[in-house]
């Protein structure tokens, strides 16, 4: 499985849903010690399993709570968080795909709402289940690492009651037991978007949160 991470990078470039450098996956087993992410700012394109940052999971003795023990000289994905707060506890062979995936992108930068749009199409609705999109944050930090759990549905049990989510202005966050289950998760999502997008259907009109003044 750790050669479908790679394998599943090189298809995610080769349909521009990743520029080189972009993109991350991770992987846990089911009752695994480790956790194993794509490394970062590694081109993508080149990610065999003998790349993959393999992090041990420790049990902080003093409250029993799991968290990735990244030691010197392992440069996982910027996006660790991100990866870890979806598998910190889960209790079956997990993996998370996030790439960019230009339709899915568009069609959030438009306005549409993938929830919505999936709905209408049997094509998605029968196999994926699209979650509420994260809003815009910033890449790489915690809060987008949150939000994106909170969207998912995340259950005490690690349970999550979506398949994939969006982020608005950045990308796609999949998950499945295995990188191709995954991908097909993005893969349906983009073409319903493409499909929406060529259309030439209008997007509703774009609610506009402001800051308080
Ligand atoms: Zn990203």
């Amino acid at each position: 499985m750790l050669t479908a991470i790679g394998d599943v990078m090189r298809r995610a470039y080769e349909r521009g849903w990743i520029t080189t450098r972009d993109g991350n996956i991770s992987m846990r087993k089911r009752e695994g010690k480790y956790l194993y992410i794509t490394p970062s700012g590694w081109r993508k394109t080149i990610v065999h399993p003998e790349h993959i940052v393999r992090i041990e999971i420790m049990k902080e003795p003093r409250t029993g709570i799991l968290t990735p023990n990244v030691v010197a000289g392992q440069q996982p994905s910027g996006e660790l968080w991100m990866h870890w707060n979806l598998q910190r506890d889960t209790k079956k062979t997990r993996t998370i795909v996030h790439v960019h995936a230009t339709h899915i992108v568009a069609a959030l930068y438009a306005g549409f709402d993938l929830q919505a749009i999936s709905a209408e199409f049997p094509e998605i609705s029968r196999y994926t289940k699209v979650g509420p999109t994260v809003p815009a944050l910033p890449a790489l930090s915690r809060e987008l690492a949150d939000v994106t759990a909170a969207c998912f549905g995340i259950g005490k049990d690690g349970a999550l009651a979506f398949d994939i989510v969006g982020q608005a202005n950045h990308g796609v966050c999949a998950v499945a037991m295995d990188p191709w289950a995954a991908y097909e998760h993005i893969e349906r999502l983009d073409h319903i978007c493409e499909m929406v997008l060529k259309s030439g259907v209008p997007a509703p009109a774009r609610v506009k949160v402001s800051a308080p003044a």
